[in-house]
C-alpha cells in the first residue's frame, strides 16, 4: 500500500485514486524565460519517480506538465506575485527577441534537459498562451459567484471569501498582513488579494481581449485552467517545488475550488529546495548550476539522476562535487555489476538458489513509504554485495543472474537509470554458443574450437569458468576487464 506525505494535511496518507487503476497528475512546469537549473531538475524528478512507481504498480497514469509562456511575473519576493513585469517579456526586451522566440528557446532547453535526465515525457505539455479562453471562463465564473471582483479592467480574487486560504502554506491572513511584503495595487480591496486578470499597459507585448480589458492573465489562473481542462475538476496528485506552495498553489486551490465547488487536489506533493555547497543557489554566487555545468565537469546526467535518487524530496539536498563523485562511482558499480550478470546469465545451468523475493519486498516497502528512493536503492546495493560474494565463490549461477537481471529491469523502470554498455547478446551468438556447448559435450573439440573462433570473429568472447560453466561477453568489455 502506497503512502504519500500530503503537504495539505501534513500527514502520510494511503493513496487512493479517484478512478480505480488510473492516476491523474499535474506538474507545475517551467516558466520559459531562463535555463533549467539543478533545483528545477530536482523538482521534476519527484513526479517522474512517482509516476514510474504508479506504473510499476500497474496504474495507467496521465501526467500533464504545463509550459508557462506568459504572465509569470518578475518580482518573486512579492508575496502575492501580481505586480511587476512579465518575465518572458522582460527577457525578450533584453535579448531583442519576441516573447515567442524566448519561450521557444527555453522550452527547447527544458525538453532537452528532461530527455537527458531520462524524465519520461508528460502525456501533454499545454502552453498557457493557448488556454486564455479557459482562464477567462473561470475568471467569469468567479466574478459571477462573487469570489472575484473587477475594477478598472483588473480582476482580483478576494481571499476573504475563501476561509481555507492559507491552509496549504500555513499562512493565515493575519500573518500575511503583518509579515508579507505586499505590493499595493490601487484597485485591490484587500492587500493580500491576488490578480486573475490585469489590464495591459500600452507597451505590453502579450495581451488578449477579455470582458474586462485587453490584458493578460495572472500566473496562478493558468495552472487552474490547464489542470482542470486535461484532468477534470478534482486531480489525484499535484506536484511542484516548495517555492510554488505560496502564493501559487494556495491561489490555485482558492480559485479552482471556488469556481468548481469541488475539492481541487487529493494529494499535494512538494519537493524541497536544493543547496549548493551549503548555500542557496543564486546568480550572484555563481552557483546556479545547469545540467550543462555538470556535464562540462565530466559527469553524466545519469550520475546526477542517481545523486537525486539518493535523497528524499522532503529534505533539503546539499549538492557538492564530492557527492557527484560518489554518485558517479556508484553508477559505475551498478553498471559493472549488471554487465557481469549479463555475461553470467548466458551460461547454461539451471540451478538457482538466490532469494530475490525478499529484495523485491524490501524495495516495495521502501517505495510504499512515501517514495523512499534512498532506501530502495540501498536494497539493491545490498543485493549487489551478496551476489558479488557468491560470484567470488563461484556459487552464483546463470539462473541466479537471470533472476537478478529481471529484478533489476523491473526496479529500474522506477529508478530510470540508463546504463552505458548494457548489452543484450544477439540470438545468433547464443545459437553458436549452444552448438559449441553440444560439440564440447560430445568431445568434438575441433568443432567447438571452430565455433569459438566464429563467435570471436563476431565480436564476442567466451570465458570458461569453474564447474564446466562459461560466460560470454562482448570483446570490448573483456578487453576492458583485462586492463583492470
Ligand atoms: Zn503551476
Amino acid at each position: 500500500m502506497l503512502y504519500l506525505h500530503n503537504s495539505l494535511t501534513k500527514k502520510k496518507e494511503e493513496f487512493k485514486p479517484i478512478n480505480p487503476g488510473k492516476v491523474g497528475m499535474y506538474v507545475c512546469g517551467p516558466t520559459v524565460y531562463d535555463y533549467v537549473h539543478l533545483g528545477n531538475i530536482r523538482s521534476y524528478m519527484t513526479p517522474d519517480i512517482l509516476r514510474r512507481y504508479f506504473e510499476y504498480q500497474g496504474y495507467e497514469v496521465r501526467l500533464i506538465k504545463n509550459i508557462t509562456d506568459v504572465g509569470h511575473l518578475t518580482d518573486d519576493d512579492i508575496a502575492q506575485g501580481d505586480s511587476g513585469e512579465d518575465k518572458i517579456e522582460k527577457k525578450a526586451v533584453q535579448e531583442k527577441k519576441t516573447p515567442a522566440e524566448i519561450a521557444k528557446f527555453y522550452e527547447d532547453d527544458f525538453r532537452e534537459v528532461e530527455k537527458k535526465m531520462n524524465i519520461l515525457p508528460a502525456q501533454y505539455f499545454p502552453h498557457a498562451t493557448a488556454h486564455i479562453p479557459q482562464m477567462i471562463r473561470i475568471i467569469g465564473t468567479l466574478i459571477e459567484k462573487s469570489y472575484a471582483y473587477e475594477k478598472n479592467g483588473n480582476v482580483f480574487f478576494d481571499v476573504t471569501k475563501f476561509p481555507e486560504y492559507g491552509k496549504l502554506s500555513g499562512n493565515t491572513l493575519e500573518n500575511l498582513e503583518v509579515g508579507a511584503r505586499l505590493e499595493e495595487h490601487p484597485d485591490k480591496r484587500n492587500p493580500w488579494d491576488f490578480a486573475l486578470w490585469l489590464k495591459a499597459p500600452k507597451e505590453h507585448l502579450l495581451k488578449w481581449e477579455s470582458p474586462w480589458s485587453i490584458g493578460y492573465p495572472g500566473w496562478h489562473i493558468e495552472c487552474s485552467a490547464m489542470s482542470t481542462e486535461y484532468l477534470g475538476d478534482t486531480i489525484d496528485v499535484h506536484t511542484g517545488g516548495e517555492d510554488n506552495i505560496f502564493p501559487h498553489h494556495e491561489a490555485e486551490i482558492a480559485q479552482t475550488q471556488c469556481a468548481t465547488g469541488k475539492k481541487y487536489v487529493n494529494y499535494w506533493i512538494h519537493t524541497r529546495h536544493l543547496k549548493v555547497d551549503g548555500v542557496k543557489m543564486s546568480k550572484s554566487k555563481n552557483n546556479f548550476y545547469r545540467l550543462k555545468d555538470i556535464e562540462d565537469k565530466g559527469y553524466s546526467p545519469m550520475a546526477l539522476r542517481l545523486l537525486l535518487l539518493s535523497s528524499l524530496r522532503q529534505t533539503q539536498l546539499n549538492f557538492t562535487w564530492k557527492a557527484m563523485d560518489q554518485a558517479k562511482s556508484n553508477l559505475q558499480r551498478i553498471n559493472d555489476f549488471i554487465l557481469n550478470m549479463e555475461a553470467l546469465s548466458t551460461s547454461q545451468d539451471t540451478e538457482s538458489g538466490f532469494d530475490i523475493d525478499s529484495y523485491q519486498k524490501r524495495f516495495e516497502d521502501a517505495m510504499d513509504d512515501d517514495i523512499n528512493t534512498p532506501l530502495a536503492l540501498s536494497v539493491f546495493y545490498e543485493l549487489m554485495t551478496e551476489a558479488n560474494i557468491l560470484l567470488m565463490k563461484s556459487s552464483l549461477k546463470g539462473q541466479d543472474a537471470k533472476k537478478i537481471l529481471a529484478f533489476w529491469k523491473r526496479i529500474n523502470s522506477v529508478f530510470g537509470l540508463e546504463l552505458h554498455g548494457q548489452v543484450e547478446i544477439p540470438q545468433e551468438i547464443l545459437d553458436l554458443v549452444k552448438k559449441r556447448e553440444n560439440a564440447r559435450k560430445n568431445k568434438d573439440f575441433q568443432t567447438s574450437d571452430k565455433l569459438r573462433d566464429e563467435i570471436e570473429r563476431l565480436g564476442y568472447i567466451i570465458e570458461d569458468t569453474k564447474n564446466n560453466n562459461f560466460i560470454i561477453k562482448p570483446a570490448r568489455d573483456a578487453k576492458h576487464n583485462d586492463a583492470g
